[in-house]
Order: structure tokens, then sequence, then C-alpha cells
């Protein structure tokens, strides 16, 4: 069956419904991200794009407060119109607000705006069993107590349902660019490297096993082609990436210093990847299950892990690789917020609330 609240009200009441009658949700924003964790069955899907209002913007502050059915392309909008925007989303405008936090889904100008996680300052979620909690605080400096936000950020529907998240946003710039040279993979990571070097603060720099695209922002005389670094540096830009290919992508993330080694074996072994470059973050396309394990032991290989972000239930059959230590702890942060485990249960299976 489809649930579809209207507001957290009727969030509520149908969750406590499915705490007692011990029915298994899955928890759908747009579905952008659905093909994530381990594959699972549901009794109903709760889309949570019905929650689609603004409930405060206050440009003076650079901060948002919406509903978390609302598009990321309805905040880019609003913001837009205040000469703001939100740097960290991913570029996909369909995507809902809460289903970006729950996946950890930020975009490629992360190495000059940092993580999705750090735009998040409050967050109000409703449990498995239907409370209402919030946590953080709508101005960075009046926070206390636990940090809901962070904990909410990549948790993947297992937690809560994100109600409403209150968002940091940026000032837009004045100019933004992308450039984009062409060459074999290890031209490409020697001159990302230089370009890292050398230019103040670039926004992103994205390599790939033929191209390299880097993003600068700025004033419009700072946001020029990186001069004398290679001949050929034209206007252009990455496309839409490695995420939602066919097959599948893992998600491999290493110290910043080791991508280009990590980079330069996956070229070696005929994998696409797309390395966002001084952030450690690195995107292969991969089309076996097996593959997952060859990227996963490259990464692992320099102290990194890697986790599938897409892909179809085949290549999901071991989505995170070896836990770090705390299972048992995330087991008992997972039975607080859903004590019935109705809350996607089996996508992260290790952290599954242990039955009393
Ligand atoms: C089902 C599920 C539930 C989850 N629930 C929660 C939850 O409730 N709370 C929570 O907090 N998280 C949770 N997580 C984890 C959460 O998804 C991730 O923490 C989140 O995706 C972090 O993404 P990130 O963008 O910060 O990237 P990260 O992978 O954390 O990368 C961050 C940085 O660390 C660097 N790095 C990586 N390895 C090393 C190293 N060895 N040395 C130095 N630097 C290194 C990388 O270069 C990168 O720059 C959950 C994940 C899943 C799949």
């Amino acid at each position: 069956m489809d649930l579809r609240p209207a507001d957290r009200d009727e969030l509520a009441g149908m969750l406590r419904a499915a705490t007692a009658e011990g029915r298994v949700l899955d928890i759908r924003g747009s579905g952008l991200h659905a093909r994530r964790g381990h594959p699972f069955t549901a009794d109903d899907v709760l889309h949570a794009t019905g929650l689609t209002r603004v409930v405060d913007y206050v440009p003076e502050d650079m901060t948002i407060t919406v509903e978390g059915g609302v598009t990321v392309g309805e905040v880019l909008r609003l913001a837009g119109e205040r000469g703001q925007g939100w740097p960290q989303a991913p570029s996909q405008p369909a995507a809902t607000v809460g289903g970006v936090l729950a996946a950890a889904a930020g975009g490629r100008r992360r190495l000059r705006f940092g993580p999705i996680r750090d735009s998040l300052l409050e967050v109000v979620v409703a449990t498995g069993d239907g409370r209402i909690v919030k946590g953080g605080g709508r101005t960075v400096k009046s926070v206390t107590g636990y940090d809901l936000p962070r904990l909410l950020t990549g948790s993947l529907g297992t937690l809560g349902v994100i109600v409403q998240a209150t968002l940091r946003l940026w000032p837009l710039p004045m100019a933004e660019r992308w450039f984009t040279t062409r060459g074999d993979a290890d031209e490409m990571l020697d001159l990302a490297q230089g370009v890292l070097a050398d230019l103040h603060r670039p926004t992103a720099v994205v390599a790939g096993p033929t191209s390299l695209h880097v993003c600068l922002t700025g004033v419009p005389d700072d946001v020029v082609a990186p001069a004398g670094m290679v001949d050929a540096f034209e206007p252009g830009g990455p496309g839409a990436g490695t995420v939602g290919s066919p097959a599948g992508t893992v998600e491999a993330s290493v110290p910043p210093a080791a991508l280009p080694a990590l980079a330069r074996q996956l070229v070696a072994d005929g994998f696409d990847y797309e390395a966002w470059m001084g952030t450690g973050i690195c995107r292969a396309r991969v089309s076996a299950p097996e593959d997952v394990q060859a990227v996963r032991g490259m990464a692992t290989a320099h102290h990194g892990h890697a986790q599938v972000i897409d892909g179809d239930d085949a290549m999901r059959t071991d989505p995170f690789g070896p836990l770090p230590a705390g299972a048992d702890i995330m087991q008992r942060i997972r039975a607080s917020f859903d004590p019935a485990g109705i809350l996607c249960p089996g996508r992260f299976a290790a952290a599954d609330p242990v039955p009393a």
C-alpha cells in the first residue's frame, strides 16, 4: 500500500499504526537514491513527498526551513530570488530535501563548501513509533544536546522520517564556470594536483579516466580558464555523473592524498570513475558484484572504505563492507528511534534493533 501523509500529524498517526501492527515501511522521497543498502521487503511505502511546506525563510540569517518533501529545485529557486544558494546540494532538482539528507547525498562542490551534513542546522524527525523529535538549532550558535542533524544525515530512512530541516544557505557567487580538458588518466591526475596546488580554493576538481573538470566560483575576473596549465581548458562540465548508471556505482572514501593512487588502480583495472580530487571521494561504475569487492579492496588498501550508492539488488548483497566497531551502539540507537523495527529493516541489517 502507498501511504501519502499530507502533514506531520497524519504522518505520526501512520507511524503509530504501523508500529502497533508491526507493518514494515519503506520511506521514499523522490526515489533517486532508493537503490541503496541491502534490499528488503516492505508492507507499505510511505511517501514523504506530501510534506511540501516552506516553513520559514530568513534571508538575513541565510537559513531556510522546509518540510522534508520540498525539492532541491524549489529551495534553489526560492533562495536564488534573494541571491542565495545551497551549494552542498547534489545536482538533482527533483530530489527531496529529506531524501538528500537521509542519503548524505552531497554534490561535487564539496571541496569548497564541505559535506552536506554541515548545511543542516536543525532537523525535526518523526520516529518509528510516531514521536516528533527536534535536534540542532536554527542559528549556528544555539545548539545544545545530541547532534541529531549529523545522526540523521546518511541514516537512509532507518531512524525516522525527516519532517522538517533548517538549511544554512550561502550567497550565490557572482560567477561560476566549469572548465574541461582531456587526456589520459595519468595526465589528468597530475594536472589535478597542479590545479589544487596552484589555484586559490577551486570549487571542484573532478578527474576521470580521460578528462578533468575544474569548477571556479568568485568575482568574474577570477573565474577564467586556469592560465598556462594546459593548452586547452575549454568551458564545459562533467555532465550527469556516474550515479544512476544502469548497473551500479560504488563510492570509495580514502584519505585525500591517496586518491590519485586509487584512481590509477581503478583505470588500470578498466573501471570508469569520477574522482573528487582534494576530498578523498571517488565514484566508480561497476557492472558485477565482483567489481564491488574489487573497488572495496582497493579502497581498504588505502585505509578507506567503499559502499554501493546505487545498484540493482544483485549489486547490493554486501553494500557496506566490514562494519567499523560500534554496531551494538547503532543497534541501541535504532531501537530507541524505532522500537518495533518497522523503518526499512534489513537495509542496514547490522544496525537493526535486536528483538527484546
Ligand atoms: C543504512 C545506514 C545508516 C546510517 N546511519 C547513520 C546514522 O544514523 N548516523 C550517522 O552519523 N551515520 C550513519 N550512516 C553513515 C552515513 O551514511 C555516513 O556517515 C555518511 O554517508 C557520511 O558521508 P560523508 O559524506 O561524510 O563521507 P565519508 O565517507 O565520511 O568521507 C569523509 C572524509 O573522510 C575521509 N577519509 C576516509 N577514510 C579516511 C582515513 N582512513 N583517514 C583519513 N581520512 C579519511 C575522506 O577522504 C573524506 O574526505 C549510515 C549509513 C547507512 C548506510
